[in-house]
């Protein structure tokens, strides 16, 4: 149903105008509301509690299905997150994390605070069903029970937050983590209350990289400060999994040094593309080809995106600035990535600058030419790619960082000629 249908649905039983109730409903699906919590709302706005709802069947967690409009389940608490979002115009504290009981875990929102902690086992009656990326996930409300289970809840699954960094994952919530802080650097932005100082950075541990904001700036988080970071939220931010601290989040300094992974986790490309996004991993595969758009290109001065005949997307003429770029096709025989060069690895791999790809690009009165010499020296040979890598719909992209010949490392080397005998 979309908005209009619950609209009218909610005007005709509550007895008011409909443009109203719309309104109000709209409000509240901007700030995320799922649409039943919101229908409530408005209900009560409109002085219908909505009457009481039947405690429904008991379920196990992995029967639990978006079919469902409300179960009850015998659960374990593995973890616990805490988050502001902005709800009808106040800041609204949500509980968020992952439950779970022998048959399956499932995520869940808290719209109140129940008072449960990670590790606890909880007969929960009566808890909302919403669809989240696909699956399941409760939400707990104001309809909901909150009782401590009979008997303790035996899971297979780790209680608490506590995580290495190359098991973190967007959508995570309620994670702890130790960590070194690689790179940390003041921002001013521009959010919903006006100008915010945050930091944003890159932290380690011995099993991978990530970026991090901390949106309530702290004066722990200095580069070279050995951390642990309780109740951080994961989401993804330019394709791969970025750490976000909040005001909930406690940072505690660590009296050890926390080891750092020198190198990127080496992965297949299918292994890398499996995950969904990575910061700082390393791929080594075969340039297949070189892909439209590589070479001297042209880009919005705005926007920083690559323009057609001056034309941007956003700003429409523009007058365009030169680039270089190379996008290549890698295969590991496992899979394929595009990489992107940017303008000074493109400027390496080239063998010249911006200034000798117009240069070469006037000579023969086609820009093209840049994007032949490219390729006549990439296809066919073997690359170690270090970078970040987004997956989205139109496949995987790996942001180079580093591109450097397989061959220059016998090992490399190897590894390239075995993806050759998989074709
Ligand atoms: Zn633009």
């Amino acid at each position: 149903m979309d908005v209009n249908s619950h609209a009218e649905e909610l005007a005709s039983d509550l007895g008011v105008d409909k443009e109203e109730v719309k309104a109000d409903l709209q409000n509240l699906l901007e700030y995320s509301v799922p649409i039943d919590e919101a229908k409530q709302s408005v209900r009560r706005k409109h002085g219908d509690g909505g009457g009481s709802t039947p405690t429904p069947d008991a379920v196990d967690v992995a029967e639990i299905t978006t079919d469902h409009d409300g179960v009850t389940v015998t659960v374990r608490v593995l973890t616990q997150g805490t988050r502001t979002i902005r709800y009808q115009g106040d800041d609204l504290t949500i509980r968020e994390g992952e439950l779970a009981d022998e048959t399956g875990t499932i995520a869940y929102t808290a719209w109140q605070d129940f008072g449960f902690e990670a590790g606890d086992s909880l007969t929960i009656g009566n808890a909302g069903v919403r669809e989240w990326e696909g699956e399941p996930e409760l939400n707990l409300n104001e309809s909901t029970t909150v009782a401590i289970a009979d008997e303790p809840v035996e899971v297979d699954h780790e209680v608490g937050g506590d995580r290495n960094l190359v098991d973190i994952e967007a959508g995570d919530r309620g994670r702890n983590v130790e960590v070194r802080v690689l790179e940390v650097d003041e921002k001013t932005i521009s959010g919903r209350d006006g100008e915010t100082e945050i930091l944003e950075g890159v932290v380690g541990d011995e099993t991978a990289k990530l970026p991090f904001t901390d949106w309530q700036p702290r004066s722990e988080i200095a580069a070279g400060a050995d951390l642990r970071i309780e109740d951080v939220y994961v989401r993804e931010f330019r394709g791969v999994p970025s750490i976000n601290l909040t005001e909930f989040s406690t940072v505690t300094p660590l009296p050890d040094r926390v080891e750092v992974a020198e190198d990127a986790p080496r992965l297949s490309v299918a292994e890398a593309v499996a995950s969904g996004g990575m910061f700082d991993v390393e791929v080594v595969g075969n340039v297949l080809e070189i892909r439209d758009g590589s070479g001297l290109i042209e880009r919005c001065p705005e926007c920083g995106r690559v323009v057609q005949n001056g034309q941007c997307r956003s700003h429409g003429d523009v007058d365009a600035e030169d680039d270089l770029r190379v996008k290549a096709i890698v295969d590991d025989g496992t899979d394929t990535v595009t990489v992107v060069l940017d303008d000074e690895l493109t400027a390496e791999v080239y063998g010249g600058g911006l200034e000798d790809a117009l240069a070469a690009a006037k000579d023969a009165m086609d820009k093209s030419v840049v994007a032949d010499a490219i390729a006549d020296s990439l296809v066919g040979r073997a690359y170690r790619v270090r970078g970040n890598l987004s997956v989205d719909d139109y496949g995987a992209t790996l942001d180079a960082t580093e591109f450097v010949p397989a061959a220059d490392d016998p090992a490399d080397a190897a590894r390239a000629a075995l993806a050759e005998v998989g074709e």
